[in-house]
């Protein structure tokens, strides 16, 4: 058994959907576990149904919707040549449940609205595809996921309730197997113990592909992306990156915890818990090499690995009345930190000040302003990158950072990272 996960981008027109069958005829034999994200941008779309619908603004609600749904209304028709499959009564059933939504008043709070319209994107996804593929002879089973991954009611950003979902499993998934040689399943969604719709964070489909191969015993994850493979900068920032064709669990966890938006970060745990590797291909050319990441790689094969965050705040809290910044202090400080989930990128401490690097959010940071301002005193520097460079090379690094100012520099063996304006 194979798990293979396909994103947005490889389903975003008919071209691509067909794309992806091609890519399933090469593997016949196979039994597939597949998972399947929303099509292109389609997430996005839902998320600005689902403010406008908080906000009160149901008619612009309403007509976003109505522009996702003739989209692949659209996508449908191209591939399955006439608008008379059963697929279009499914797929009139999910949107009319959408509407439902948008016709209550929102009496229960913004992320759980958010789950019950933006888990849309997958189910129609999937729908869309399942049906393409029977027509067109790649025989599958359309599997609600929502029937197999139960999770905690933490909307938005649910856990998995892993017992009871490998239970489920087990129970439902494996059997489909001896009717079929392929189950389409939706990433990113699940359900709570009330049947309510959840998702599990943006991007959250590589982590559910991760979730189904531990949970089968697959032999294998393959992530199909319309890149070559990971690379060891993002090409958009930096010209002349490299394939990487072979790296480690934990570098890839290392270059996600930089910021590197490789795979979502919580993929690799099940993943390496069960040592089963993970593939990055290109499905545009599936002979490509790829990437494949697993226990053990040697470092010495690794070319020096970039991460650049951009728009960092470098925050500088200082005692206001010169008591020193201890243990105690810093405790204090971090669970400020924690309640209001601001994520800490980099951190240094002086005697009296306490400095960190973390990500621009206006509306926390005023929160954590109001929240430290009794005890200390607060400067801060935005509009700054942060660079995180593994197997630095000094060359490298100098052209990196020619004509910038380094705000804050950390340096161990393997990492080095500077905070630059
Ligand atoms: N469709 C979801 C998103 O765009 C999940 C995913 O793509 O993995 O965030
Ligand atoms: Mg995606």
């Amino acid at each position: 058994m194979k798990v293979f996960k396909f994103g947005g981008a490889s389903l975003e027109s008919v071209e691509r959907i067909q794309q992806v069958a091609k890519i399933l005829q090469a593997f016949p034999e196979e039994k597939l576990l597949i998972v399947i994200s929303a099509m292109g941008k389609t997430t996005n779309e839902l998320e600005k149904v689902a403010q406008n619908y908080f906000m009160r603004k149901r008619e612009i609600a309403a007509q976003l919707l109505f522009n996702v749904e003739q989209q692949h209304l659209q996508v449908a028709e191209g591939l399955l040549g006439n608008r008379e499959h059963p697929l279009f009564t499914q797929l009139q059933q999910f949107f009319t449940e959408a509407e439902w939504t948008l016709g209550e008043k929102p009496l229960r709070n913004y992320d759980y609205y958010y789950d019950q319209l933006v888990s849309l994107g997958e189910l129609l996804s999937t729908a869309i595809v399942s049906a393409y593929f029977n027509q067109i002879g790649v025989a599958n089973i359309w599997l609600d996921v929502r029937d197999v991954f139960r999770t905690d009611n933490n909307f938005r950003d649910a856990n998995i309730d892993w017992e009871f979902t490998q239970r489920q499993v087990t129970e439902k998934v494996v059997p489909l197997f001896n009717k079929t040689g392929i189950v389409i399943a939706q990433g990113f969604i699940g359900s709570t113990d009330q049947n309510e719709s959840v998702t599990l964070g943006r991007e959250g489909s590589d982590y559910s592909a991760a979730v189904f191969a531990n949970m089968l015993d697959a032999e294998s994850q393959t992530i199909w992306k319309d890149v070559e493979g990971l690379k060891n900068a993002d090409p958009k920032l930096f010209p002349n990156t490299i394939n990487i064709p072979e790296i480690s669990y934990s570098e890839v966890i290392e270059m996600a915890f930089y910021g590197a938006q490789v795979i979502h970060p919580k993929t690799i745990k099940p993943l390496q818990n069960k040592q089963i590797p993970l593939y990055v291909k290109c499905f545009l050319d599936k002979n490509l090499p790829g990437t494949v990441i697993k226990e053990e790689v040697d470092v010495k094969q690794l070319p020096p690995i970039i991460v650049l965050k951009k728009n960092q705040v470098l925050l500088t809290i200082t005692s206001r009345d010169f008591s020193f910044i201890t243990e105690d202090k810093i405790s204090d400080i971090y669970e400020i930190f924690h309640g209001l989930k601001i994520k800490i990128n980099l951190m240094q401490n002086g005697a009296i000040s306490f400095s960190c690097c973390i990500d621009n959010n206006p509306e926390k940071i005023e929160l954590l302003i109001k929240t430290l301002h009794q005890g200390f005193k607060i400067s801060y520097n935005e509009g700054l990158e942060l660079l995180t460079v593994r197997y630095y090379q000094n060359g490298l690094l100098e052209e990196l950072s020619r004509n910038r100012t380094i705000m804050l520099e950390q340096k161990s063996a393997a990492t080095i990272q500077l905070l630059m304006k």
